[in-house]
């Protein structure tokens, strides 16, 4: 764990789990990047194939790392530090976990309905898990609420939250988002720039090729 100034420099790592890295995980990352950069807290995408060419949204991001090895690589001989935002964990994360774990590590999937547990990929590995309720999250949105508890020790119960927004993609049709968000200063869901207008663009192919 670094510091400036006596303050903790924390790490975020999102490992990449799915094949691709499409419009919706560029969008997600990207947010998160931007946001770890105002909340002074280091971003890092794990288990990037060297062969797969970046967005260019993702590239020369300053505060984004792209990190080829996984984390379990990473970590080997440090997996204590590592706490892994599970859903199917029993223990939920709190504001003293900022000072038991200086990594936080989550999923890089794309959420489906119902959920697939693709978090086992990195359960198995062994690390600590911590649960943010029993609500599915994207993944900004795990990000998100992580720092809220850790950064700014705001308990996860604290936190507003939007349940499974509706969208509405044009005046007859809607679409119901079955994700748990965190609800911004005007009552919506906080969700990356350009994501709605790509849900809505999206919504047009049908939502079940998109989970
Ligand atoms: N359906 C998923 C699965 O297969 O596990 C959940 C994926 S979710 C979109 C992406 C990541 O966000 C998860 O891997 C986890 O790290 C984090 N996450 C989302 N909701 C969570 C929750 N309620 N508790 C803990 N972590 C959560």
């Amino acid at each position: 764990m670094g510091s400036i100034s006596g303050k903790k420099i924390r790490s975020y790592i999102v490992e990449h789990l799915d094949p691709e890295l499409g419009p919706w995980s560029t969008l997600e990352y990207r947010s998160i990047a931007q946001d770890s950069a105002k909340a002074g807290v280091r971003f890092f995408l794990s288990s990037v194939p060297t062969v797969m060419s970046l967005p260019p949204e993702l590239r020369d991001l300053e505060s984004l790392t792209i990190e080829h090895r996984s984390v379990e690589k990473l970590f080997q001989e440090d997996k204590g530090r590592v706490c892994l935002l599970d859903p199917a964990a029993t223990v939920e994360l709190s504001p003293e976990d900022g000072t038991k774990f200086d990594v936080f590590l989550f999923g890089g999937i794309l959420g489906d309905d119902p959920p697939r547990d693709r978090t086992s990929e990195l359960r198995k590995k062994g690390f600590s898990g911590r649960r943010l309720g029993p609500i599915q999250m994207t993944t900004d949105t795990a990000v998100r609420v992580t720092r809220m508890v850790v950064e700014q020790k705001v308990p996860l119960k604290d936190i507003p939250y939007v349940d499974y927004p509706e969208l509405h993609i044009d005046e007859n049709e809607s679409t119901e988002m079955p994700f748990r968000y965190v609800k911004d200063a005007d009552g919506s869901p906080c969700m990356p720039e350009g994501m709605v207008d790509l849900i809505k663009a999206d919504s047009e192919k049908g939502f079940g090729d998109l989970l």
